[in-house]
Parts: C-alpha cells; structure tokens; sequence
C-alpha cells in the first residue's frame, strides 16, 4: 500500500516525486509511457518565463514568478542545461507599445525583477537581427532556457534513488475508492494509495472523471515548431517574442541551451502531434516580422505539442471538490514547465494539512552527469583511460561517446528506445538527426540489453525500427 500515487510522469509528476522523495513516505508514479518525459513536456518552446504575462493575483502569477527561481537552483543542482538568456517582447505600433507596457506594469506587481521598456536603437542595439519596423520593446533579464526533458528526467531520477517506484508503461484506466483507500487500475496491474495527486496533462480531467464529478474540461491546442540546426544557433541570443494575444504567447524566436533556434508555436485546437504544411507556414511567416532573416533551409526537425487548456483560464491546483485525498494539479498550460516546482510544493503543502510528513535522514538532492564534449583534454583521456568506451565517438554531430550511451541505457531509469538514448545523452540531436549513428545507437541497445534487433524502438511501444529479418541463416 503506497502513502501517495502520483499519476504522470510529466514535468510535474517528476517535480512532485522529486520533492515528496524527501519524506519518509512509500510514493509510487504511474506512468503510461515506456519513459519519463514523454507528453507536453518533451514538446514546448523550452522558456523559464520570467513572469510579467500571468495576470496578477493568479496561481499562474505566483507559481510562475516562484517556480522559475526554483529551477535556476534545481538546475544547478541537478546538472540540467540552463541558459539565463533574457527575454525581448518586440512591438511593431503603438496598440503594442501599450501592450508592452501592461506586461511591465504586470511583471512588477507579480515581483519580476529588472524589467525595462526599451526604444527601437536600444533593443536593435541588443539584437541587431531583429526587424527594422520593430518600435521598442520590453526586456525581461531573468528569462531563461532549459531543457525540459532532462530537467524531468533529472527530478526523477533522484527521486527513483530517494525510493520511489517509477511505474513505466502503466496506462491508468480506472479508479476506485473504498474505506479511504484508493485503488489505482492500470494496464499492468492494480496499485493501492491512500492519497492519489493527478498529474496527467492533457488527461487529466479523463483522469478526474475516473472517479470523481466533472469539475473542469481540458481543451487540448496544438503548437508546432521549427527547429534549425545550429549554424542558426546565434541568429538571436535573447528569446523573441512577440505581443501576446487570446491564444497565447505567440510566435517565439529563441537559441536553445543545445546551441539550436527554436521557431514557433502556432495554436490549433487538436489532440495529434503531426505538423501541418498550414501550421508551419504561419509559423514561419509570423517569426520573419520579428527576426526577417532567419534561414529556414537550416531546419532539421519539425515538431508539435499540446497545450492542456483549461475552462477555468488558470491552473488548477487543488483537492478535488467530489473526492477528498485525490488532489489536482491538472490543466497546467504554459508557464507549466516554468512553474512546476512551485506547484510540486503545493501538493507536498496540502499532503502536511492529511498527514504527519517527516523528512527522511539521509536523502539525494544533487546529481551529476558525464558530457564528455564539455571536458578539457586532460579529462577526456582521464575518462578513456578508465574506460575506453567513452574514447568511441557514436554520434559526431554532437560528440557523444559510446560511454555515455551505455551509461544512458543502464542509468537509473534505463533507456529503453532510440530516442530515450537521445534525451539522455543527446545522441542523434545533430543536423543529422541521428541519421549516422541511429543505426550504431539500435546496436547498441540490442546488445547492452540483451535483446533482438527486431524489438529496438525509435520511440513508444510500436515503434519498431525493423520489422522482420530478411536473410535467415
Ligand atoms: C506548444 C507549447 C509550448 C509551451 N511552452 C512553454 C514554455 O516555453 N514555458 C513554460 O513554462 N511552459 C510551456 N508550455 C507548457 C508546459 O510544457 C506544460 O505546462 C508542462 O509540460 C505540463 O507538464 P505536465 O506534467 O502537466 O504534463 P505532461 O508533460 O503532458 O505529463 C503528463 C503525463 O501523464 C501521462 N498520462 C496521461 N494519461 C495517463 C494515464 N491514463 N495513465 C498514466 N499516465 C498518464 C502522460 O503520458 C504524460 O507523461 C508549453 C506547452 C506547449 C504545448
């Protein structure tokens, strides 16, 4: 019997795992997906927002402002990629130049720091890539980027080592409540908790409505994106955003910490991640008003992901009205990734108002990861030395070596696909696209967990790279 059953391993399963693995409690996450990661989480424009577009007095303002402080540290701690390269919202008239001054007014009451109003010589002077037409625009130092995917890996990974059971592949499909003990059904099997936190993203009014009334409905609205290889990479060193309208943040131009651009999103109400010819060309249409020279031949991969918008128009963070001990963190659109530690914080708050929660004595907090490009010399031929599988380049795009590989695929929540190997190590996120070394990577899998080439996947269950042997000896 589990004291807490976290359904999702999203970014904010991970955070609420991460922090919740700190107390002496036996927390269980369950996950529908072969790996941590894998919903709106691994697919969103990648922005620590600063915090001047929520209105004030909304949990999106607080958690926002709290939670994007918070992964600065987490970041630090946890060896996750973090670039704190500021932010520019670019106006093109005077209706924007208001706008633009609503956002400052904004970000002072929610408690951004170092905001300023800038004309156009200033902000050209800060991006001289950007359009001639702009008026000025407002900056936002404390803007950041991350990688999203790693950050919840890393959550979860210390959590998985403080003693949660990560439940991969688990689909929940049922729930059901008796003498104040919830049973979780999923397709694996069934889980017993005392207390269950919904973290399932764009499912999770599904989730709610599993057991509990109707209390909120997630509509769910594509975003779709370039992403350009790295010769683009310095085209902008701030994000670029535009004025934000009723659909969200608009078409954002921005380096990514892998030394990439990022180009997007559009919003389309949809619940498939395919991208669409109509999709991309308003995306690249939009960008080139703010950044008109962006190379678009340089792209290298297109992507999509679903926001989880919801009826209220702010996150729902809350024990759920019809079933007490079933908390809600459910509905969590952008700024989700940015807020997700804040709002981690608020279910281990509400789970102190149940139980009794002590700390454990001992528990990790930090973790440390081998990049080998990132080491000088003396410390590559250190490593090689001692192992020289990381003296093996695999992928060349990205130098990443068949260490770091084995070590993604025997790390403490094991890589089980492609491109599970990918958002460990970054193996195939090159220009190729893991055109060379998808093939090394498949080998790599087969042998280091002992199974057939024909059950390596690129991705989910299904996703099978070969289908069946051609010559049979
Ligand atoms: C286009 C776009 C751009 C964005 N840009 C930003 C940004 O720049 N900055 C920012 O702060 N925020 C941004 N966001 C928002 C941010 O990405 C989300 O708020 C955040 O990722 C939500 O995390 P989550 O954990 O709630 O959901 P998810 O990451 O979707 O995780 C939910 C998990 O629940 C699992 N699950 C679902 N159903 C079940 C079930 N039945 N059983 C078991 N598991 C289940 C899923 O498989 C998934 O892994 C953006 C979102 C989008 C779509």
């Amino acid at each position: 019997m589990y004291d807490v059953i976290i359904i999702g391993a999203g970014i904010v399963g991970c955070s609420t795992a991460y922090y919740l693995s700190q107390y002496d409690l036996k927390v269980a996450v369950l996950e529908a997906c072969n790996d941590v990661s894998m919903g709106t989480t691994r697919a969103n424009s990648a922005i620590i927002h600063a915090g001047y577009d929520p209105e004030p007095g909304t949990l999106m303002a607080r958690h926002n402002v709290k939670g994007a402080l918070m992964i600065r540290e987490l970041c630090r701690r946890l060896d996750v990629p973090y670039k704190q390269c500021g932010a520019l919202v670019v106006g093109f008239d005077d209706k924007d130049m208001e706008t633009i001054q609503t956002l400052y007014e904004r970000g002072l009451v929610n408690g951004v720091e170092f905001l300023k109003i800038l004309n156009r010589e200033e902000t050209h002077d800060l991006e001289p890539q950007l359009s001639a037409d702009i008026k000025g625009a407002l900056l936002a130092p404390t803007s950041a980027i991350v990688s999203p995917w790693e950050l919840a890996l890393a959550l979860m990974e210390v959590a998985v080592e403080n003693g949660v059971e990560l439940k991969l592949n688990n689909k929940v499909e049922a729930i059901s409540k008796s003498d104040e003990v919830f049973t979780v059904r999923t397709s694996e099997g069934e889980y017993h908790g005392r207390y269950v936190v919904n973290a399932a993203g764009i499912y999770s009014d599904a989730i709610h409505e599993m057991i509990g009334q109707k209390e909120f409905t997630i509509t769910k609205t594509k975003g779709e994106y370039y992403l350009l290889d790295k010769s683009e990479g310095r085209r902008v060193s701030h994000t670029i955003f535009q004025c934000p309208s009723k659909v969200g943040k608009g078409v954002l131009v921005s380096p990514t910490v892998h030394g990439n651009l990022i180009v997007g999103p559009n919003a389309e109400d949809s619940d498939n991640t395919d991208t669409t010819y109509e999709g991309l060309q308003f995306v690249r249409k939009t960008a080139v008003r703010s950044v008109p020279f962006i190379s678009f031949g340089d792209n290298i991969r297109n992507f999509a992901g679903i926001r989880a918008k919801n009826d209220r128009g702010d996150f729902i963070v809350e024990e759920s009205h019809s079933v007490p001990g079933f908390y809600n963190i459910a509905g969590i659109m952008s700024p989700g990734l940015s807020s997700a530690p804040s709002l981690a914080l608020e279910a281990v708050d509400w789970l102190k108002g149940k139980m009794e929660l002590h700390k454990k004595a001992e528990y990790k907090e930090t973790r440390k990861k081998v990049r080998f490009n990132q080491l000088s010399a003396e410390e590559k031929n250190e490593l090689i030395k001692k192992d020289p599988r990381y003296g093996r380049i695999i992928c060349r795009c990205e130098t990443v070596t068949e260490g770091e590989i084995v070590e993604a695929i025997h790390g403490v929540i094991p890589a089980v696909s492609i491109d599970a190997v990918k958002r460990r190590c970054n193996a195939g996120m090159g220009r190729c696209q893991g055109g060379f070394c998808g093939g090394k990577v498949a080998e790599i899998l087969v042998r280091e967990r002992g199974i057939s080439p024909l059950d390596v996947l690129q991705n989910q269950r299904g996703t099978n790279i070969l289908v069946r042997e051609l010559k049979v000896k």
